[in-house]
């Protein structure tokens, strides 16, 4: 996402920009694929602030309209409880406060307040973070930011996600469902600074957004508008060295030969970037300093029936979230009762699956590769998610059957396969977590002192995280370029 969206912002720069990716296909994490009648979106499967993506066009000067369609979703998320509870997640506020009031005993008002406080701090603080570098004197030194630094509240570096939701909400289930958005970055909301309560504000207050031709409809436009704009890509080509001489990248080398540019941007994973293509293994352990993000187990199955019961997406919670991210960070291990999110396009598109089946995609939480017995945790996850399903089905919505029957046709990604295919180092989604309370200044700047001309944009770089802020790392590292470029 992050090369894409920087290809087009430096094209439309002047610049004559290459593409090289060791992938026969673009588009990295977020690619799909067709099995048996099914079509599966591999990777991410959310889409928040469809904005980053207009805004590519708007800068290209293409009609959005010809490439790209897309439209809001009313329901952002199904919640189901083990204790048979069922919560529908609106992506109204009101109505969405209405029925944690009414489904799990909120407060009136309250989920209202929650969110109208996430759109303040996303407002103040989020729009300073997620738009420039927090390494560059100019971000800091001004009026605006220096007020909005001043009117947010300390409590939300000093205390964790987990302690600020408390503080806010009733009932244990919504302090769960507000907990669980310090997973869209890879984080332990038990570690992750109150700070990251600004997610929620983007599903609930601007919304959540399904694009037509599903997740990889992003890829093949952003894909499309480089093309257009001019810039060349070579698939199966990977990188293998980055040229520094006398402190400047000079180009790189690829299928052996060097090849000169004046800039270099990478969208691996800056850990590799430093080891394979720096060959600087130093700095690549500096990167592990900060905790690695979490990874996933995603189970691709198609379904011989339909479930009128679930949406778009659903999420089925473990009872114990404090004990399943302890297994996720610290003793990094899969949890006897992983939280299930099922994503299902066919919901949206029937001819995502054949008639009278569903698309599933079902997802865990998985610890970051260490060398664990994948194959091993596969078969049991599998085993654990088939009876959590079967469960929480028959308790909170009296459907008696058995998921593993239903299953017609089957892939599964883990942690390596994840680095494999992308070279994300331990099959980390997001880079490095946000589990300390300064993980967003400690996050690799988009550029480094030591090598002019090289930048670095994508997941494991600031600001991090999922498709929006990748593509701002995009927008950060253009911003760069051209106030480079205007200094000379
Ligand atoms: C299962 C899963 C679910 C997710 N769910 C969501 C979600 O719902 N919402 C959301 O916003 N985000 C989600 N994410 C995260 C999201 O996919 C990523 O944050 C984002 O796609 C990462 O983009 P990126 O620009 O960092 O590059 P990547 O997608 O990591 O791509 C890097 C590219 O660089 C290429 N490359 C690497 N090394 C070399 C080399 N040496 N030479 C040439 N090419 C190289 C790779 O092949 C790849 O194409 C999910 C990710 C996964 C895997």
């Amino acid at each position: 996402m992050a090369g894409l969206a920087t290809a087009i912002r430096l094209a439309v720069q002047g610049f004559a920009v290459s593409v090289y990716e060791k992938n026969d296909y673009p588009g990295g994490k977020l690619s799909a694929f067709k099995k048996e009648g099914f079509h599966f979106d591999a990777g991410p499967s959310l889409f928040t602030q469809p904005q980053n993506i207009a805004a590519l066009f708007e800068l290209a000067g293409e009609p959005i309209a010809d490439y790209f369609i897309y439209q809001p979703v009313e329901i952002a998320c199904k919640y189901f409880y083990e204790n048979g509870n069922i919560v529908t997640a609106y992506t109204n506020p009101e109505k969405f406060g209405k029925e944690l009031e009414e489904k799990l005993g909120e407060l009136p008002g309250a989920v209202e307040k929650y969110l109208s406080e996430s759109k303040k701090v996303y407002d103040n603080i989020g729009a300073i973070f997620l738009n420039h570098s927090l390494h560059k004197r100019k971000t800091w030194f001004n009026r605006r930011v220096l007020k909005a630094l001043g009117a947010t509240k300390l409590s939300y570096l000093f205390k964790n996600l987990h302690q600020h939701n408390q503080a806010r909400l009733q009932t244990a289930e919504a302090v769960q469902l507000f907990n669980r958005y310090a997973t869209y970055n890879g984080s332990n909301p038990y570690k992750a600074p109150g700070m990251l309560s600004l997610i929620p504000h983007l599903e609930y207050n601007e919304g959540v957004f399904y694009p037509a031709g599903g997740m990889i409809s992003i890829t093949n436009t952003l894909y499309e508008l480089a093309m257009k704009k001019g810039v060349q890509f070579h698939f199966n080509t990977p990188v293998q060295k980055i040229i520094c001489n006398e402190g400047t990248a000079r180009g790189i080398v690829a299928n052996n030969e060097n090849i000169t540019a004046d800039i270099v941007v990478s969208n691996m994973d800056v850990y590799f970037t430093y080891k394979q293509l720096l060959n600087d293994s130093n700095k690549a352990k500096d990167v592990l300093k900060q905790e690695r993000s979490s990874s996933a187990l995603v189970f691709y199955w198609g379904i011989k029936t339909t479930f009128e019961q679930l949406q778009l997406h659903n999420i089925f919670f473990s009872e114990h979230y404090k004990a399943e991210f302890d297994c996720l960070f610290k003793t990094k291990t899969l949890y006897h009762d992983p939280t299930v999110y099922i994503n299902i396009t066919s919901k949206m598109e029937a001819r995502f699956a054949p008639a009278g089946k569903e698309n599933w995609f079902v997802m865990i939480n998985a610890p970051a590769n260490t060398k664990q017995d994948w194959e091993a945790i596969k078969l049991d996850a599998r085993k654990k998610i088939i009876e959590k399903l079967n469960r929480i089905l028959s308790v909170g919505c009296g459907i008696q059957i058995d998921i593993e029957s239903l299953i017609e046709t089957e892939e599964i990604l883990d942690p390596v396969t994840i680095e494999e295919k992308t070279a994300s180092y331990m099959g980390s989604l997001y880079g490095t977590s946000s589990n300390s309370k300064l993980a967003a200044f400690l996050r690799h700047p988009n550029f480094t002192g030591e090598v002019k001309n090289l930048y670095f944009c994508g997941g494991s770089v600031h600001p991090g995280g999922g498709i929006p802020l990748c593509l701002k790392s995009a927008q950060i590292v253009s911003d760069l370029i051209k106030n480079t470029k205007r200094a000379h």
